[in-house]
């Protein structure tokens, strides 16, 4: 446990508080800046002191000051998510003596996912605002600073992956839109190869191991629609904090 990892999960539990406007607001085609943070029941302008991540829900009750109407514990389930991953994401990046550049490139990643995954789960598009700018950024960022995937890696694993979605895409739109091709071609550029590959390959197991359960335990019986987008970040999350130890282990067992 570092000093450095521990700021930077604090600095996640205020992006995370940010990252609930954008997953509210985006899909809505709202500003994410102005106006500032309201009650979504009666408009009442939060003050500093409720702006607190996780805190001022706990403070609150759950409960708007104004209105009482209920807050949605997603909020402060949303920071914290976003804190546990910022610090795993520095922890992880500190180890491996990657460049601070990349660090924060990858927190960049992290955020995007986050919102792109409740955003899915919640209106089942993944919109193009936040998958084209984070492609764009991976394949920048590979190229600008020193670290893997290289530029042309990200290049080549964007077009392999997006590529191969974008096939399963035409041939079975009703299982795959292109909003998923996106993020993978993204996640490609951010990830490179091999490790898109297993992200991809987890999340699609994740995918369908959840899909199952809920199933069996008829939450979502015979429902056609199910997103992808979430088990996707989710994979592409995975393998950028543990894809190393999950490939060492791998090869020590298949040899
Ligand atoms: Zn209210």
């Amino acid at each position: 446990m570092d000093f450095m990892s521990i700021t930077i999960g604090f600095l996640g539990l205020l992006i995370g508080s940010f990252l609930n406007v954008v997953i509210y607001r985006v899909p809505r085609g709202e500003s994410i800046v102005s106006p500032g943070s309201h009650c979504t029941a009666c408009g009442y302008a939060l003050r500093p002191w409720q702006l607190i991540p996780v805190l001022s829900f706990i403070i609150q009750k759950g409960k708007c000051s104004n209105c009482q109407a209920i807050i949605s514990w997603r909020y402060p389930a949303v920071e914290l998510l976003t804190g546990i991953l910022f610090f795993f994401t520095a922890a992880m990046s500190l180890y491996m003596e990657i460049h601070l550049a990349r660090l924060a490139l990858n927190l960049v990643f992290v955020s995007v996912l986050i919102a792109l995954a409740f955003i899915d789960l919640d209106t089942f598009r993944l919109p193009d605002v936040l998958t084209l700018p984070l492609l764009g950024l991976g394949l920048l960022g590979a190229f600008l600073i020193p670290g893997n995937p290289t530029g042309w890696e990200s290049v080549l694993s964007a077009l392999g992956a997006g590529g191969l979605f974008l096939v399963i895409a035409l041939v079975y739109p009703q299982g795959m839109g292109l909003g998923d091709v996106k993020l993978v071609a993204a996640m490609g550029a951010f990830l490179g190869f091999p490790s898109i590959f297993l992200a991809v390959f987890a999340g699609s197991f994740l995918g369908a191991f959840i899909g199952i359960s809920l199933l069996l335990t008829d939450k979502k019986r015979f429902r056609q629609q199910i997103p992808f987008g979430p088990y996707l970040a989710l994979g592409a999350i995975l393998t950028l904090l543990w894809g190393n130890q999950i490939f060492d282990w791998y090869w020590a067992w298949v040899r």
